[in-house]
């Protein structure tokens, strides 16, 4: 039998990689970390997450600052954002988090951490800097990067992705971003607050285009309320470059032209897995559309090579990549068959308010078939939503015919901290029941979730059935009628 350097290699050293390096490195493997950039951490730490929700944080700041009188207190003069001082403040939460994911403490945890471009060399070995490293079991966790289409001259145009636009040295007067979907719409909100004008462009006629349209709709009116400009629906024709101003030409389903002239362009159109350059293909992994192809227990169709995160281009999220390369533990390390199952996999897109989600949505259920209820409860109906000003906003909540929860939609303030409540309760299978008749704190505005499942069942509770059955055992006499408010 062949013997190996290490017991599992890890290439990427982002949210996926690095859980299965700890992982593998604490249950005693021999663990190789193969890692491109200078520094661990991923996309998420340096270019995602982390950076998106720093800057969400500042421009919601800004605004409530413009907004004081809402609150009953006096109107300020606010002046304009240096964005270098936002920069600064992006950067200084990154370092904290970056402690977490150094070098150093994966190599305390045990694992040897290697820094460059490694290339197979055949299905157990990689080669890096004229060196050679082979292990019995491999993880493909690369990632992906920002996809940008051929659409006429934005090559060759200036402009920015994920990648530069948190480390800007000024605030753009007019961004045009380009891409409707989670990462456009959070930026689109960012910088239209932080004193950029903002247009967003997508073909698709509704934006965030995987959620179920009134959900989409309710963010955009809110994004369009504070300035946002979208155009929907429409082709790019071309890009062009002006000199210090950047020129898109667009038509619209109708045909009509418009053009829209901007100091910077974003964008964000989607994401390519990072695939190119490992030899991949070469020692024999199936790939499609560039990612990895997996099975459910995250093996390629080279089954001691695993992949994990971005880079199986289905659920781009961090904590898909987590969860990801917990399975891929259970099965390399472990060697138990361990599936993923994405049944209740919740997401949230943090505009504010935020729009988040579980399971699945109407559209998601109408193409399986599933017959559902839907239930729905405001937010100016939570008492504390009215006293924080955070009154936006719908929880929608799909019942199946057993009376099971399979998707809850929230958009609303803190919705991806809500949706936890509901991660609980679909993962542990509580019933609706339990969920109403459980005590939550008032006033808070997790309450909501509480009443959306007692609006449910007070339809059982209070139904004619039941009033007639304590009428006839109890002797019940009936409600009064209040003469002064009959008519
Ligand atoms: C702007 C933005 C905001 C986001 N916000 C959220 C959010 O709020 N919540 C959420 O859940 N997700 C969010 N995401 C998505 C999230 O960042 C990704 O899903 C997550 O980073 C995927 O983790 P990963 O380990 O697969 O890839 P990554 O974290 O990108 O890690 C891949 C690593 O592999 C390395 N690598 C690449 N190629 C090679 C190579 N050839 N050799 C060696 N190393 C290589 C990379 O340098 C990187 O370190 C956001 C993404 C963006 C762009």
């Amino acid at each position: 039998m062949a013997t190996y350097e290490y017991d599992i290699g890890i290439i990427g050293g982002g949210a996926a990689g690095l859980t299965v390096a700890s992982g593998s490195a604490k249950l005693g493997a021999k663990t190789l970390l193969v890692e491109k950039e200078k520094e661990l951490g991923g996309d998420s730490l340096h270019f995602g997450c982390v950076p998106s929700k720093t800057l969400i944080r500042t421009a919601h700041i800004y605004h409530l600052m413009k907004n004081l009188e809402v609150f009953g207190l006096p109107g300020i003069e606010v002046p304009p954002v240096d964005f270098q001082k936002i920069t600064q403040r992006i950067k200084s939460v990154v370092a904290v988090i970056q402690n977490h994911d150094s070098e150093e403490r994966f190599c305390r945890l045990g694992v040897k951490v290697i820094f460059g471009n490694p290339v197979f060399i055949d299905p157990n070995t990689i080669e890096l800097k004229s060196n050679v490293y082979s292990a019995q079991r491999w993880v493909i966790a690369t990632g992906s990067s920002p996809s940008v289409p051929p659409v006429p001259g934005l090559r060759e145009t200036p402009h920015i992705t994920n990648k530069e636009i948190f480390y800007m040295d000024k605030l753009p007067e007019t961004l045009i971003i380009i891409g409707a979907g989670p990462i456009g719409i959070e930026m689109a909100q960012a910088f239209q607050r932080l004193g950029s004008k903002v247009f967003v462009i997508d073909k698709a006629e509704q934006i965030l285009n995987k959620e179920d349209t009134d959900m989409a709709d309710e963010v955009m009116e809110m994004l369009k309320s504070e300035g946002v400009v979208f155009h929907l629906g429409s082709t790019i024709l071309e890009v062009k470059d002006l000199g210090n101003k950047k020129e898109v030409l667009l038509s619209d389903t109708t045909g009509m032209t418009t053009r829209i002239k901007g100091d910077t362009i974003l964008v964000a159109m989607g994401r390519v897995p990072n695939t190119s350059g490992l030899g991949l293909e070469e020692i024999g992994v199936e790939l499609e559309n560039c990612a990895v192809k997996v099975d459910n227990r995250m093996r390629s169709n080279l089954k001691h090579i695993f992949a994990a995160g971005d880079v199986i281009g289905s659920y781009q999220f961090t904590h898909a990549a987590g969860y990801e390369g917990a399975i891929v533990i259970s099965n390399a390390i472990f060697r138990l068959p361990k599936k993923a199952d994405y049944t209740n996999f919740p997401w949230c897109t943090y505009t504010k308010p935020e729009l988040a989600g579980i399971g699945m949505n109407e559209r998601a259920a109408k193409k399986a078939g599933i017959k559902y209820s839907i239930w729905t409860e405001a937010f100016k109906d939570n008492d504390r939503s009215l006293a924080e000003g955070e009154q936006k906003g719908i929880l929608k909540m799909l019942l199946n015919e057993k009376e099971k929860p399979v998707g809850i939609q929230i958009f609303g303030p803190n919705a991806g901290d809500l949706i936890n409540e509901w991660v609980a309760v679909m993962a542990g299978n509580v019933t609706i029941s339990t969920l109403a008749s459980a005590i939550h704190p008032y006033p808070t505005i997790g309450e909501i979730n509480k009443r959306v499942a007692g609006s449910y069942l007070s339809t059982k509770i209070f139904s004619d059935t039941v009033k007639r059955g304590l009428k006839f055992f109890f002797n019940l006499k009936g409600r009064t009628s209040c003469a002064d408010y009959s008519s």
